[in-house]
This record gives structure tokens, sequence and C-alpha cells, in this order.
């Protein structure tokens, strides 16, 4: 083999990055480039016999596609070789020189989130390729490519700053053959028996045969084809490990087939743990869409909506035309069924979990409910069966209990028209609130949002079974239908010429308000801030507020309207002292205001209430000293 030409190139510096953090790591199971490597070998077998259904002239085509895994101990050096799509020159350049990739920049990615040069990053990742170089003194990387008039090329480095490109005399059969040099600490990875142990471990589902040193290795092949009963827990669990390499357990799984309307074959994962929470960013699609065991696109983006982007797996269709590019199978119609049939059918199997496994699905409400809230608010046509599968903690409930929509309403009273909420910090809060006074002297049931997205769940959710979703903080909320538990008709109120003055003299001395009305609904508390829309609490408003910019928030300001509880001794009082001591009636009045904005939550500033507290404090004790 004589060389023609010699290239050397720089790595990219994020390269460089990865391979020294790789080849410094003290990282234990070195054995995962094994599995790096076969999995780089099947992509591009996958990529091969997709380019095949496309593509006339194919280099070598009657090639079988086979994966080969060559150790020689003797030379100490292991091969693995695949008959996929090979790498042209640039391609060399940008895939192996560069991080364009995908693996290798979710590692650096996950890296910089976490801050730290983690060990098992390495392990989740795999760092794809570069992996080899935890093991390596030299890798060689020949390959060709299955475009007709292309060139054989070799590719070499030891892992440091740079690599070279050479171009080989005579022919390189299609596809890749990685030549390692494994340095003398690694001898192990020439031996049979680990070597079978560690591809039965990492790579059993492997869609093409692998060979080691000519044996077929034997693989668990298209899972997702074959008779459930022939599956044991264990197979699907290796293989959710396996295809989404995932480090976690599922927490259940969806396999199914389907004739009619479409032929279809799909294995659904949950996994265990919602990544997004744990800070990893937004997660990407990952269920890969296959016809007839061939890969037609790994993680499709239109195969499932995006609130179900935290599913793993695969779909396999015999309906899909093979033939069709990757950009307008985004769009086809048929991509569109098969979204409709999946979301159908896993939300199923969501609500009947629901139903028989009630603590299994409180799991998965756990980890993985704000996907379904966000679908509840981007995804209208599955909008009533994703509310079915709402939970809330409620004013019934036990402090991490929950509640379904359809449990809430088999509770409601009668007369009660509609399904009310609250929204604060915490269930403390909440049930200290003076807006549930009104409710709990009437038992009825509230249900408590704690997460700001929930907001637009109501918002966006509007009613479940003809039931509206009303803030509990709403002006216009109308409970006198239903009767109090303990009707308290002795407490005398405002008789109402006084009440009308009160309310003149409230409405001068606070001009921020715009409305002032008095109301049956309190009990314990003198007044409290009311929300004139329905829909929207003060929270949200608050949250759209600063959403919006500067400009656009002239006018955007909250109008407050204060409803009285005229009842209440403190407000009595203040229609005394309105004429009485009206100094301290305003200063008393005022402090109403503020403190009704507290509960709302509409308090940014406390220094007004402080403020006023001292100059009460300071009128009380002038008027005892
Ligand atoms: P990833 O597989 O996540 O893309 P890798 O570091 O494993 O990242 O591989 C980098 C890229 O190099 C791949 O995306 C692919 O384009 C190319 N590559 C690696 N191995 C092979 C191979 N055996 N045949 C063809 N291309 C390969
Ligand atoms: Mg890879």
């Amino acid at each position: 083999m004589t060389t023609q030409t010699t290239e050397k190139h720089e790595f990219q510096a994020e390269v460089k990055q990865v391979l020294d953090i790789v080849v410094n790591s003290l990282y234990t199971d070195k054995e995962i480039f094994i599995r790096e490597l076969v999995s780089n070998a099947s992509d591009a077998t996958e990529k091969l016999r997709h380019t095949q259904l496309t593509e006339k002239n194919i280099y070598e085509a009657d090639k079988e596609l086979e994966i080969y895994v060559q150790f020689d101990e003797e030379n100490n050096t292991l091969t693995i070789q695949d008959a996929g799509i090979g790498m042209t020159r640039e391609e060399l350049v940008e895939n192996l020189g560069t991080i364009a990739h995908s693996g290798s920049k979710a590692f650096l990615k996950a890296l910089q989130e976490s801050g730290e040069k983690n060990d098992n990053l390495i392990g989740q990742f795999g760092v794809g390729f570069y992996s080899v170089f935890m093991v390596a003194d030299k890798v060689e990387v020949f390959t060709r490519t299955w475009k007709e008039n292309g060139e054989s090329l070799c590719w070499i480095s030891d892992g440091s700053g740079s690599y070279e490109i050479k171009t080989i005399e005579g022919d390189e059969p299609r596809g890749t053959r990685i030549l390692i040099h494994l340095s003398e600490d690694f001898k192990e990875f020439t031996k049979k028996e680990r070597l079978e142990t560690i591809i039965n471990n990492y790579s059993a589902f492997i869609q093409f045969p692998i060979k080691l040193n000519d044996e077929t290795l034997k693989t668990m092949g298209a899972l997702w084809l074959k008779n459930k009963n022939e599956i044991s827990d264990e197979d699907y669990k290796e293989f959710y490990k396996f295809q989404s390499k995932a480090f976690d357990e599922p927490q259940f799984w969806l396999h199914f087939n389907a004739d009619a309307p479409l032929e279809i074959n799909a294995l659904l994962f949950t996994p265990s743990e919602n990544m997004e929470g744990f800070g990893f960013g937004r997660m990407e699609p990952g269920v890969n869409l296959y016809c007839r065991k061939i890969l037609i696109e790994a993680d499709p983006k239109n195969l499932l909506p995006d609130w179900l982007r935290f599913l793993r797996g695969v779909v396999d269709s015999s309906d899909l035309p093979l033939n069709i590019s990757r950009e307008s199978m985004q769009d086809s119609s048929l991509v569109q069924k098969l979204n409709k049939l999946l979301t159908k059918r896993y939300l199923k199997q969501l609500e009947e979990k629901s139903n028989k496994e009630p603590e299994a699905y409180t799991n998965f409400w756990n980890k993985f409910g704000i996907f379904l809230k966000e679908g509840v608010t981007s995804d209208f046509t599955h909008r009533d069966q994703l509310l079915k599968l709402l939970r809330y903690e409620s004013s019934y409930t036990k402090e991490g209990e929950t509640t379904s929509l359809s449990d809430y309403l088999s509770r409601a009273l009668d007369g009660q028209k509609e399904i009310y909420f609250l929204f604060g910090a915490n269930r403390k809060a909440l049930e200290n609130s003076p807006y549930l006074e009104a409710f709990n002297s009437r038992n009825i049931e509230v249900l408590f949002l704690f997460e700001p997205i929930d907001e637009f769940v109501m918002n966006h959710g509007r009613s479940f079974e003809e039931k509206n979703f009303v803030s509990a903080d709403s002006a216009d909320i109308d409970l006198d239908a239903i009767k109090k538990v303990e009707q308290d008709e002795s407490e005398e109120k405002l008789d109402e010429a006084t009440e009308k003055s009160l309310c003149e003299f409230l409405k001068e001395t606070l001009p921020e308000i715009k409305e002032i009305s008095t109301s049956s609904r309190l009990t314990n508390s003198p007044a409290i801030i009311v929300n004139s829309d329905k829909m929207m609490t003060a929270q949200m408003k608050k949250m759209l507020k600063a959403m919006q910019k500067m400009d656009e928030m002239q006018g955007a300001e909250t109008s407050i309207h204060l409803e009285i509880n005229p009842k209440h001794p403190l407000i009595k009082n203040i229609a005394v002292l309105q004429s009485s001591n009206p100094d301290l009636a305003k200063l008393l009045s005022k402090q109403i205001l503020e403190t009704s904005k507290v509960s709302a939550g509409l308090i940014e500033d406390p220094s007004q209430l402080v403020e006023q507290n001292y100059k009460i404090m300071q009128k009380l004790s002038e008027t005892m000293a």
C-alpha cells in the first residue's frame, strides 16, 4: 500500500477539549468505546440501507451488511469494520475533526451545564468516536464512501492535537474499518470472552449480524416486530437502554401493533427520570421511525407532539413510502396520521394506568405531569383527554395527595356551577388565604395550584365536563346558591347608608382603587382584592406584565377591585372613625389595602406597608399613652 498524498490537520478546539478530557479521564468503564464504535458501524450501515432505496449507483452494491470485530492478540490491535456508507475526504474532516456531530456535542453541552469534568458523563454520552482514545495509542480509520467514484482514504491520529488523512492506492472495500492500536494497559480488549461479554451487554439489539473473528454472535434483532409473549421484561429494559442510550430504567412501556387504518408496530418507553427536570435543557424527541426494520429517520420531529418529547422508542410502519426524502416526510400526511394514532394510544395507556394503578400513575405524574400540562396549553386536539389526566392538591386532599378533575366533580355540591382553583406559592399560603374563606364556609372544594404553568393550564383548558375553571379570587363568583355550613346571621353588618358613605370615603382615600363593593363571602378577613377577569388571576397578570416590554406596559396596570366585609369589626370601626378620627381612619384604610395586596400576591416592595405599619402603631400608642 503506497500513499499518494498526506494532509495534516489540526483538530478543532472543541475536539481537543473533548479529547483532553477523554484521554486523561480516570473513567473505569473504558469498554464503552466498543459500544460507541459498534453503534457508529451500525448507524453507517443503517444509512447505507436507506441510501440504497433512493440511489441507483452504489459502490459494491451487493456487499453483505455485516459488522466485523477482529482481535489480534499478537499485535495488540482491535478492528471494527462495517460495510456502511463510508466517508469522503470532506466527511472525514467534518465528522472526525470537528464537533458538528451529535454525541460529542451533547457531551460538551452537559459538561458546560454541570460545570465540571465529570467522568460519569463519559459513560452517559460515550463521547462517540473519541472514546477510543481512552484505550488507544494510535487509531487508523480506513474508509471508502458508497459513492461510485470516491477515494479510498486513511485517517490517522494518536489523539493529541492533530490527525492526518492519506490517500490509499488500491481499493478499500466499501465502508469503514477502524484499526485500533491498543496501548499496553488494554490487552484485555484482544480477549475473545471479554469482547463477547461486552458486545452482548451493549450491542445485543444491533440490526445487523456481528462477527467476532468469523464467528457470528447472537443478537436480539428488531424487538418491536416480535411477539409480545416472546419478550421478557428484561429484554424490554435492555432494549430501552440500548436504543435510547439511557441510564435509567423505563417506568413502563407500550408495545402495540395495528393493521388499520395504518400498518404499525410501535414500542414506546416512558423513562423513569425527567432529564429536563435535572436541568439538562430541553429534550429532543427520541422515537425512531422505521419501515420494515429500515431506519427512515432517527428522532423525526413531527412523529409525536412536542409535549411528548420525553418518550423513547421505535415506530415501524410498512405504509411509509421508502423513497421519500426526509424533508417531505416531516410534513407528510402519513406522519401526521401516525402522530395522531400514537398520541391517542399513549394517552389511553396513561388513562388506564391512572385507573388501574393509581400509585404508578402518581409516580409518573410527579415526574412528567409538567409535560401533560404543556400539552393542555398547546394542543387543542388532545385537550379533553389531557384534562382527565391532570392531578392537583385541593382543599379536600391531604398535603401531597392529589385529586383528578373527575373526582373533584363527583364531590361537587348541588348548585355548584364551576370548578374553583387558587394559585399560590405553597399549600400553607393557600390554606390561610382569605380567598378560601367563602369556599371553606360552604365546604366547596378548591384546587390548589403551585406551578406558574398551572394558571395557563386553567386558562387554556377553560372547562371540564362543561364546568368552567374559575379562579377563587374572581370578582363575580356567585356562591349564594350554596348554603354556608354554619349560617351566622346574628352578626350585624353596617346599615346601607353607612355602607355607602364608607365606600365613598374609601374611594376618596384610596385613589388606586377602581371599584369597591361589599361582600358576603368573607368571614374572618376585613377585605380582599378580587379579580375582575374570571380566567386570569392577579398572579398571571403580573407574569404577563413582566413578559411584556416596558412601552407596552402602560395601561396594563392591574385595576384594583376591593371587596370589603361589612360584618367585620375593623370595617365597622373605620365607619365610625371616618368622622371621629379621620386621620386614623385613613391610615387604617390604606393599611387594609396594602394588606389585601399581600394576600393577592401583588406586593413586590413592602416598604410602604412597613412605613404605614409604624404610623399606625405610633397613632395607637399616642391614644393609649
Ligand atoms: P455520533 O455517532 O453521535 O454522531 P460519533 O463521535 O460517534 O458521534 O461519530 C461522529 C460522526 O462520524 C458520525 O456522526 C458519523 O458521521 C461519522 N462516523 C463515525 N463512525 C463512522 C462509520 N463507521 N462510518 C461512517 N461514518 C462514521
Ligand atoms: Mg456515535
